[in-house]
């Protein structure tokens, strides 16, 4: 009987082409932190060896669908290259990559493409920064803030749930519910002179446009001094 291999589609052949490592994780242990925030424990399967790991670090990870396997963002939650363990946190929502998530049980594994993350804290070190996001780019918050230490930083983060309001922030957080624009007027309302300080953006992709623009306008700060990236498509 033929087998049927799953395809990753043009976005995999690419990946294939430009010789992107893949690797194999196994889910180890689950940790329902929120009732719509999961924590999924993994064996890396050689994913941290010989890397450097830098603040706000993800991965691509292949989740399957029927015959079609999608590649999605997620990011890397204390990876530990001396166990080769590493945690993921998945915002919970109706897509292919949380139902696997909730689904999840020890043994399951998921295959693992590193290619595309690049980020250093800049230098010289701003004078502080500001970070919006939502849950989804909360471990990439979380890791940024654990690396500016005590570094002043104003913290915007949208609640799709009232219960995201109570999920860890290493730092303290103004929660705005997701509301329209009710994030961006936020940020907005709190603009000072900021052109020495540093943002970095991650929301929907309207969203991190729409805060991107009011960084540089309202709080002065250069482009080079914004990093934005939409993590996921409202
Ligand atoms: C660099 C990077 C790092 C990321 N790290 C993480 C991470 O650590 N944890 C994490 O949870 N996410 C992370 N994301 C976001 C994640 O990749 C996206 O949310 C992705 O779309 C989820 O795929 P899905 O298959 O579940 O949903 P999709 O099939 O992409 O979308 C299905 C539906 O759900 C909606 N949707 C998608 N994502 C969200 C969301 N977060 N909240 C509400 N609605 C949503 C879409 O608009 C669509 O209507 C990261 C993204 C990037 C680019």
């Amino acid at each position: 009987m033929a087998t049927v291999r799953q395809s990753r589609g043009f976005a995999g052949a690419v990946l294939k082409l430009m010789r992107a490592g893949d690797y194999e994780l196994t889910v180890t242990d689950r940790h329902q932190i929120g009732p719509h925030y999961l924590r999924l424990s993994f064996a890396a399967g050689g994913l941290l060896a010989d890397r450097a790991v830098h603040p706000t670090m993800w991965i691509r990870l292949w989740f399957p669908d029927g015959e079609r396997l999608h590649q999605r963002g997620y990011t890397l939650v204390d990876p530990d290259p001396a166990a080769d363990t590493v945690d993921v946190e998945f915002a919970l929502h109706d897509g292919v990559a949380a139902r696997w998530a909730q689904q999840a049980e020890p043994g399951d594994t998921i295959e693992a493409t590193v290619l595309g993350s690049n980020f250093a804290l800049p230098t010289p070190a701003p004078a502080g920064y500001v970070v919006v996001g939502d849950t989804a780019s909360l471990p990439a918050i979380n890791s940024l803030l654990d690396a500016i230490g005590d570094a002043p930083a104003h913290v915007f983060l949208e609640a799709a749930h009232a219960e995201d309001r109570l999920l860890p922030v290493r730092h303290p957080a103004t929660w705005v519910d997701r509301d329209g624009d009710a994030l961006v007027d936020a940020v907005a309302a709190a603009a000072f002179d900021a052109p020495d300080h540093f943002g970095w953006v991650a929301c929907d992709n309207r969203a991190t446009r729409a805060v991107a623009r009011v960084l540089r306008d309202d709080y002065g700060m250069a482009r080079r001094s914004v990093k934005a990236q939409a993590y996921w498509v409202a």
